[in-house]
């Protein structure tokens, strides 16, 4: 058993890609990131075992911070030993947002704030006839807030291109 990826395991562990996932690369198929991450990934398997029984479906780069999109019930095999997380950016250099792929967008927003559980989540629809997704949190802003509410509202646009609105019950 060998880590997934959405190149061939081939390529994903010389680094080098074969027609077929060059094509796919050339064609928007694939993006830089998950050819860049499948082989960072596929090394840092050799080490941490777990990463094995996983399946990388993307990979999204954002500045500093990479998303990985996994496959169903990969968050719960990496999520076993809480140091593994920590191992996997180690090995890769690179700070990590693990979320699973078939996430609906409601279940997303809400993994990406816990361990704040989010009031409501609405699809607002503005006059010029785009809509944003507005969230409202419990309590209010201050400087123990858990959660980096700027970095979620990235990732939510980088990974399903929501425009993500936060507001704080009180
Ligand atoms: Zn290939």
């Amino acid at each position: 058993m060998s880590l997934k990826t959405p190149i061939c395991a081939f390529d994903a562990k010389t680094g080098i890609l074969c027609p077929k996932c060059e094509a796919k690369l050339k064609g928007g198929h694939l993006t830089r990131a998950d050819v860049d991450l499948s082989v960072k990934l596929s090394k840092a398997a050799e080490k941490i075992p777990e990463l094995n029984k996983t399946t990388l479906i993307r990979a999204v780069e954002l500045d500093e911070h990479t998303v990985l999109m996994l496959g169903h019930g990969d968050l719960a095999i990496l999520g076993r030993d809480s140091s593994l997380v920590r191992k996997i950016e180690e090995s890769i250099n690179k700070r990590l947002s693990l979320v699973e792929a078939q996430f609906s967008d409601r279940r997303l927003i809400e993994y990406l704030f816990r361990p704040i559980n989010i009031v409501t989540v609405n699809v607002v629809w503005l006059p010029d006839g785009s809509k944003m997704t507005k969230v409202i949190i419990p309590g209010r802003k201050n400087e123990q807030f858990p959660v980096n509410v700027e970095l979620v509202q990235k990732l939510v646009k980088a990974i399903r291109g929501i425009d993500l609105m936060v507001e704080f019950e009180n």
